[in-house]
């Protein structure tokens, strides 16, 4: 009789496994089946897989997951290339910031999604037509009849696995202060309605970020939570706002998004050195306006910065945080708030099969926001490797298969 070896598709072999949700931070080959963690150990025989990628002396982490970018490539003018922008940075799942709403999702769901490797999710734009009408009408919640909360609250429990809840926009280009409130209580209303979570800009809220916050409750997102502008975290003395504290201590979720204008890194020093430390790390990840458009010069300026996932991780470890908490806020954390824990986020015999594999470059590196303020490190992650479902989706400056939509 013959016996034949396990047949793992791909093996990673030599690296250090980062592991924040199983406590691994050690050598570790790892292999892969049928898009599936099979197996983790200090060393598995090469002769057991089709593929052996041989990484000593990189790091190896769970595939991250960006929380808020904007993913709908062609439905509107903000959406990147997911594959082309993701990929690269090692991220391998994606979340959609309500590039869409109930009016225009299907193409994003049926067509855009599915034409590409990184797994791709979505909170739906209380808005029915999403950010259609960003770059034209600067933003969209002026007119209410936008919304409607039974439809948007449908199509996200109709979408259960796809849609994870609901967005909102509190700026002054999307929200005007005398119906901010009606918004907030109709997104609300729609996270409700379709039991999924509710995400909030909080950045540039033309009303008090605390009455902002009240709609909030456990596992609810406040993203662009270290934002600079005047209604920040911070009161005007550079203190935490006590309601601030006490939504972190309900549990609300404290994410970057820090595309743009949206991440202070001053407020973020002061938030650390107060004790509040971003829950998720997040990109914004957006195109800019083109130059010449009719947007305002400040927004085309402010929109410039905009950081992959493997920079921000770098980022804010050079602000401070451990690399291992610096690498749970890119995904067991994310995948805990959209309670995928069970499948995203570590890589545990089991797990989806996703993986991200960094040269950790040594030098000095300067992160920048747009407020002026900078971060110097010694540190950068540079991918090597990225693997999707148990494949090699990207490597070393190439896809491996590009989407094509
Ligand atoms: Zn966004």
């Amino acid at each position: 009789m013959i016996t034949r070896p396990p047949g793992y598709d791909l093996i990673l072999k030599g690296g250090t496994l980062l592991d924040p949700a199983q406590g691994i931070n050690d050598r570790r080959d790892i292999a892969f089946k049928d898009g599936l963690v099979a197996q983790v150990a200090k060393r598995i025989d090469p002769a057991s897989g089709g593929a052996t990628v041989d990484v000593s002396g990189k790091l190896i982490t769970p595939g991250l997951i960006d929380l808020h970018g904007h993913f709908y490539h062609g439905g509107n003018a903000i959406s990147v290339h997911p594959d082309q922008m993701c990929l690269p940075s090692g991220t391998t799942t994606g979340v959609d910031a309500g590039s869409a709403g109930f009016e225009n999702f299907l193409a994003m769901r049926d067509y855009v999604f599915p034409a590409h490797r990184t797994r791709l999710l979505a909170f739906l734009h209380i808005g029915g037509v999403g950010l259609a009408l960003n770059r034209l009408l600067g933003g969209g919640l002026h007119d209410m009849r936008i919304i409607d909360v039974d439809q948007t609250a449908d199509a996200i429990k109709d979408n259960a696995g796809f849609c994870f809840g609901v967005k909102v926009r509190m700026h002054v280009n999307a929200v005007a202060y005398w119906n901010a409130h009606q918004a907030m209580k109709s997104a609300r209303a729609a996270a409700d309605q379709s039991g999924s979570k509710l995400m909030v800009h909080v950045s540039g809220t033309p009303i008090p970020l605390p009455e902002v916050l009240e709609y909030l409750g456990p596992g609810d997102i406040s993203t662009h939570a270290f934002n600079g502008n005047p209604e920040s975290i911070l009161d005007g003395r550079g203190k935490l706002r006590p309601e601030v504290r006490a939504a972190v201590d309900r549990g609300v979720i404290m994410d970057v998004a820090h595309g743009g204008v949206c991440c202070d890194l001053e407020v973020v020093k002061a938030s650390m050195e107060q004790g509040l430390l971003p829950d998720t790390i997040s990109t914004d990840i957006h195109n800019p306006p083109p130059a010449g458009s009719p947007v305002d010069q400040t927004a085309y300026l402010a929109d410039r910065i905009v950081y992959p996932m493997n920079d921000l991780v770098s980022q804010f470890h050079s602000l401070g945080i451990p690399l291992v908490d610096a690498v749970a806020a890119a995904t067991s954390r994310p995948a805990q708030v959209l309670g995928l824990q069970d499948t995203l986020g570590s890589l545990a015999v089991g797990m989806s099969g996703d993986a991200a594999v960094f040269d950790q470059q040594e030098g000095r590196f300067i992160w920048h926001d747009m407020a002026g303020h900078s971060v110097d490190g010694h540190v950068r992650l540079d991918t090597f490797l990225t693997v999707r479902a148990g494949t090699i989706a990207w490597r070393e400056g190439h896809l491996t298969q590009i989407g094509e939509c």
